[in-house]
């Protein structure tokens, strides 16, 4: 479902040169669940943002669905991000003033679909997630570990392609990271393609696969027996 080919990300500040990514090939098929590993610096993050269209690599080829991506206009990356991918962050990213349920139908309403299909997959995601009591309130009115469910519940809703998850429990204290990780690995079982970066090498091992990064390249991908 995703293919990069030779995938490169240079950023240039203050005449440094900086090889954030460098020749990257990686192939994951539908419904795999993904595990990026690292050091700090290694490229991490620079490789979920061009997966996650959110930046766009300096030379290679990015095919999401087949379909060749990293060449889009950015009016047309934005569609294709709002309308094939989810994220989670680790800092939630969820909107202060808006409710639960506003935050989880926010990105549904730049897609050309009626209110009444908006709310059923609002009430849907929040049910996946275990948070259907919490629709009207306030993510300040949460603990980190619910506000994190409910960015699972706004990722899936758009019922994406891929998932991705920039350590997706970063913020979380352990009993709160343990209930995110099952639920992302619910969502794996239920077919969900996830790609996550993760320190924890713990989770890494709920991916069926880790990609090691180290200064931008890939070092060595292991499979886990476990993942699944
Ligand atoms: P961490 O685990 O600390 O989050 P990471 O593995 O996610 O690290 P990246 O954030 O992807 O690593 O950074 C890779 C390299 O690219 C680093 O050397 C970083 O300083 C550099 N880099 C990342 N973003 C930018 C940017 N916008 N401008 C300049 N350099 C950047």
């Amino acid at each position: 479902i995703i293919r990069l080919e030779g995938v490169q990300k240079v950023f240039h500040t203050d005449e440094v040169e900086t090889h954030a990514v460098s020749d990257v090939h990686i192939e994951i098929p539908r419904g795999q669940y993904v595990c990026i590993a690292g050091p700090s610096g290694s490229g991490k993050t620079t490789l979920l943002s061009l997966l996650g269209l959110l930046d766009t690599p300096t030379a290679g080829t990015y095919l999401l669905d087949g379909k060749p991506v990293s060449s889009l206009s950015g009016r047309e990356r934005a569609r294709v991000r709002n309308e094939q991918l989810g994220f989670v962050f680790q800092s939630f990213n969820l909107i202060g003033d808006l409710s639960v349920a506003e935050n989880i139908e926010l990105p549904l309403t730049y897609r050309a679909m009626p209110a009444s299909e908006r709310r059923r997959r609002v009430e849907a995601a929040l049910e996946r997630v275990g948070m259907s009591h919490r629709g009207r309130h306030l993510p300040a009115q949460l603990s980190g570990g619910q506000q994190q469910r409910v960015a699972v519940a706004r990722a899936v809703a758009g019922e994406p392609l891929v998932l991705l998850a920039d350590e997706p429990t970063g913020n979380l204290d352990s009993k709160n990271g343990d209930a995110v990780m099952g639920l992302l690995h619910e969502l794996h079982r239920a077919g969900t393609t996830i790609v996550m970066v993760t320190h924890n090498p713990e989770y890494a091992r709920h991916a069926q696969r880790t990609i090691h990064l180290f200064d931008g390249r890939i070092v060595e991908e292991s499979q886990h027996e476990r993942g699944a």
